[in-house]
């Protein structure tokens, strides 16, 4: 084995986190784990984990429940399209491939939402196949050890770290080499301030020799972040139900619960967002107020959303669901925290 290999084997059988998909090589409770942790911090997606074990011990179950429950289940994480995508690919192993996994990378790769990462994951920790996971963490720990200076934020270049991951993976522990390199780089050669002075790779490391630590990865282009700006409606008739709808749009959320809303080009002035309202409702809005103290920003990776409440009422109530009923629904996080302040739920 090569040396970075085999230093970094060793630093990880005494290093290594204990986690629940970690003891398995059940392909299922892998697949959903790496599903969760895409985008998301370990700590936070480890309740996750455990509350869809809980529900769906298995392929089966997951593929039975409704889009509502997973999304619900989902609720806080993000990216919902993963939710989606997840769920619709439990159905496609149950109905299409008799409740089993694919076996190999190449075919795990046919499945929706499974990209090379959650592919050659699946594959290496289930099946032992020698394919290396590739990703942020991999990127920097390989530009750093080895001093490759292709720019990460182009497409072709992950064939450039594919290949090298690929050439340094043992044949004989393909998993333990590929939770190694995960780990390694969110735990000690971390995007900002790596833990250099007490790291084992120090004399393999090209980055610490020439001082370049700052400098790898290389990485041009930043995200382009779009401004939005959406105003929500708070409707409540005299038995305080409240009126909400379904996003079925392409976009953020979908599928998700909200209360109406306008979306306008830039922050609106009041009577802009009335008349939104007055459009969307065919009706005459009464009681129009702005609920100020809820206003408040929200942050996605390629989006920072400009979110103001409102209240009013109309005559002709549709839509309604009852107070108590907010928890059974899903709704995008700031709507969610929105209501439990404005109701005092717990
Ligand atoms: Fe990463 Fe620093 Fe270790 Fe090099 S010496 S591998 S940059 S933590």
């Amino acid at each position: 084995m090569n040396n970075f290999s085999r230093k970094l084997t060793n630093w990880y059988l005494d290093n290594q986190r204990d986690l629940p998909w970690r003891n398995t090589t059940d392909a299922y409770k892998i697949w959903l784990s790496e599903v969760i942790l895409q985008q998301t911090r370990v700590q936070q997606g480890l309740p996750y984990y455990e509350r869809f074990i809980a529900h769906y011990p298995t392929v089966y179950q997951l593929a039975n429940a409704s889009e509502d429950e997973v999304l619900k289940l989902w609720e806080g994480l993000g990216y919902y399209s993963r939710a989606r995508n997840m769920h619709f690919t439990a159905k496609d192993i149950v109905h299409r491939l008799e409740g089993k996994f694919p076996d190999n990378y190449n075919d795990l790769l046919q499945l929706k939402g499974v990209g090379n990462y959650t592919a050659a994951a699946i594959a290496s920790f289930a099946f032992k196949e020698a394919v290396a996971v590739v990703d942020g963490n991999v990127y920097r720990v390989l530009a750093r050890v080895f001093g490759v200076s292709d720019d990460i934020s182009i497409n072709r270049t992950r064939k450039v770290f594919q290949t090298l991951a690929n050439s340094l993976i043992p044949a004989h522990s393909p998993d333990v080499f590929n939770q190694a390199i995960m780990d390694f780089g969110s735990l000690v050669c971390k995007p900002k301030q790596p833990l250099c002075a007490s790291c084992f790779m120090q004399e393999e490391c090209y980055a610490f020799r020439y001082d370049k630590i700052q400098e790898l990865p290389v990485k041009s282009k930043k995200i382009k972040v779009k401004e939005r700006y959406f105003n929500f409606l708070l409707l409540e008739d005299t038995q305080k139900n409240i009126v909400v709808e379904q996003r079925l749009e392409d976009d953020i959320w979908k599928n998700l619960y909200q209360l109406p809303v306008v979306e306008t080009a830039t922050s609106a002035v009041f009577s802009e967002v009335k008349a939104g309202y007055e459009k969307q409702f065919q009706e005459k809005i009464i009681d129009f107020t702005e609920l100020d103290e809820h206003q408040l920003r929200h942050q996605l990776t390629h989006q920072r959303l400009h979110i103001r409440f409102f209240k009013a009422q109309i005559i002709d109530f549709k839509n309604t669901i009852a107070q108590n009923d907010i928890q059974k629904y899903a709704f995008p996080i700031p709507i969610k925290k929105f209501l439990k302040k404005y109701y005092h739920q717990s």
